[in-house]
C-alpha cells in the first residue's frame, strides 16, 4: 500500500489553498479529486466577490478568516497576476425602514475591523451611481472581485512547484482510522488503497459524506448538511453600475445583489432555495422574484433583460430558519481521530477566506 504524508480531499479553492500551504511547508502532499479537473464544485459557482468581512459574528471563524483571507488574497492576486479589481460596493437601504439595518451593519462591520466603511446619503449614492435608487447606502471600498478560476490555477501552480501532486478521477469512497494515521479507499479508473499520516477533508458539499465513510470517526462528530441553492440571472446589455450593489441581507444569504465580472458583465443573484439534492439547473420562472427584488434599487430594469445564468449550492450546517452557523474546522481534539481535519460548512465567504483557511490548517498540522 502506498504511503503519503498528507492527503487533501477535494481540489476546490479551499482544498487547493490548504494543499499549497502544506506543500510549501515541505510536507509531501497529494490531492485526491473526484472530478477530472480542479474547481468543478462550489468554487466555480459563486459570485467571485472578495468580501470585506462586515457581516459575520465578531470573533467567529467567518469574521476572522474573511478579514485575514481578504488581505492575503489581494496581495496574492497582485503578486501572481491573478485578475481582480477592488471595485467597492454599495449596500443599499431601499426605504427608510431599512436604514436601521444599515446602521446595524455599519456597527457590526466596525466591530469586525472593517474600518473603511462610509455611510452615504441618497443624493451622494445617486451622484456616484446615477441608475441607483435608495434611501441611504453604505460604501465598502475594500470589497472587490476576482477571477476565481485564475486564482485556482495559480494555487495549483504553486502547489505543484512545491512538489505536490493531484490525482484526478480519484474519489475517496471510504477509509478507516488507526493509530498510525488513516487508510483511504480511492475509487475511479484506478482504484487503490492509500495510507496517509494526515488527511484534510475539503470535499465541500460532500464533506459530511466523506467523513461519515471513515470507520473510527464517531458518527456524532459529523454535523448535518443542508443545501441552500442560489440561482443567478445575467443581464442582457450593459451593466448600469460601476460598483457591486447589495440590498440589506436576507435570511440564508446576502440578498439578490448585482455583481460584475472582470469583463464588466453584470449578473444578479444568488437567491435562496432550500433543496435536498444537487441540481444546478436554473428555473426560468424564478426570474419573477428577481425583477421585483432588483427594481427596488434599480427601477429602470427593462422587462426581458434577465437571462437564466448558473447556480451554486451553499453547504449549510443549519436548516432553513436556523441560526447562521460558523465555519467548522474540526480536528482530533473534537473527534479523537489523530491526523484527520474536517472542514464543514465552508460556504460564503469561503472564496475570500481560502488562503487564511490554508494558513490556519497548515499551522495546526
Ligand atoms: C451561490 C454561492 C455564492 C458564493 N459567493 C461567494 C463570494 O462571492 N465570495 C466568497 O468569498 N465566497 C462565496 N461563496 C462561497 C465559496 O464559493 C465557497 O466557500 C468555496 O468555493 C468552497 O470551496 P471548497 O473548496 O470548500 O468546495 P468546492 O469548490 O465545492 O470543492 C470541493 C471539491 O471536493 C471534491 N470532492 C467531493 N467529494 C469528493 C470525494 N469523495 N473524493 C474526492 N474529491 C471529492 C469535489 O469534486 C470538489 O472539487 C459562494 C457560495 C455559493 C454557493
Amino acid at each position: 500500500m502506498e504511503h503519503v504524508d498528507c492527503v487533501v480531499i477535494g481540489a476546490g479553492v479551499v482544498g487547493l489553498a490548504v494543499a499549497r500551504a502544506l506543500a510549501e511547508r515541505g510536507l509531501e502532499t497529494l490531492i485526491l479529486e473526484a472530478e477530472h479537473q480542479i474547481g468543478c464544485g462550489t468554487s466555480s459557482r459563486n459570485s467571485e466577490v472578495i468580501h470585506a468581512g462586515l457581516y459575520y459574528r465578531p470573533g467567529s471563524l467567518k469574521a476572522t478568516l474573511c478579514r485575514r483571507g481578504r488581505e492575503l488574497l489581494y496581495a496574492y492576486c497582485a503578486s501572481r497576476g491573478v485578475p481582480h479589481r477592488r471595485c467597492g460596493k454599495f449596500i443599499v437601504a431601499t426605504d427608510a425602514a431599512q436604514t436601521e439595518a444599515l446602521e446595524r451593519l455599519l456597527a457590526l462591520g466596525r466591530r469586525n475591523g472593517v474600518k473603511d466603511l462610509v455611510p452615504i446619503d441618497a443624493a451622494a449614492a445617486s451622484r456616484a451611481e446615477p441608475a441607483l435608487r435608495c434611501a441611504a447606502a453604505l460604501h465598502s471600498p475594500s470589497t472587490g472581485i476576482v477571477d476565481s478560476h485564475a486564482l485556482m490555477l495559480a494555487l495549483q501552480g504553486d502547489f505543484e512547484r512545491a512538489g505536490g501532486l493531484i490525482a484526478f478521477d480519484a474519489p475517496v469512497t471510504g477509509g478507516s482510522a488507526g493509530p498510525q494515521g488513516l487508510m483511504l479507499q480511492v475509487g475511479g479508473a484506478e482504484p487503490m488503497r492509500l495510507h496517509a499520516g494526515r488527511v484534510v477533508n475539503c470535499a465541500g458539499l460532500q464533506a459530511q459524506a466523506v467523513a461519515a465513510s471513515i470507520e473510527g470517526l464517531p458518527a456524532a462528530a459529523v454535523p448535518g448538511c443542508f443545501y441552500a441553492k442560489g440561482s443567478y440571472f445575467s443581464l442582457a446589455g450593459r451593466a448600469p453600475f460601476t460598483r457591486l450593489i447589495y440590498p440589506v441581507p436576507e435570511p440564508g444569504g446576502l440578498g439578490v445583489h448585482l455583481t460584475l465580472d472582470l469583463g464588466g458583465q453584470a449578473r444578479f443573484g444568488p437567491d435562496v432555495e432550500w433543496v435536498d439534492r444537487i441540481d444546478y439547473r436554473v428555473q426560468p420562472q424564478r426570474a419573477q422574484a428577481f425583477y421585483a427584488a432588483i427594481r427596488r434599487y434599480w427601477p429602470a430594469l427593462p422587462d426581458g433583460a434577465l437571462l437564466p445564468g448558473y447556480a451554486g449550492i451553499r453547504p449549510k450546517l443549519q436548516p432553513a430558519g436556523g441560526a447562521e452557523a460558523d465555519f467548522l474546522i474540526q480536528g482530533a481534539e473534537v473527534h479523537g481521530v489523530a491526523g484527520l481535519t474536517n472542514l464543514f460548512g465552508i460556504e460564503s465567504p469561503g472564496l475570500t477566506a481560502a488562503l487564511a483557511i490554508g494558513e490556519r490548517v497548515a499551522a495546526q498540522i
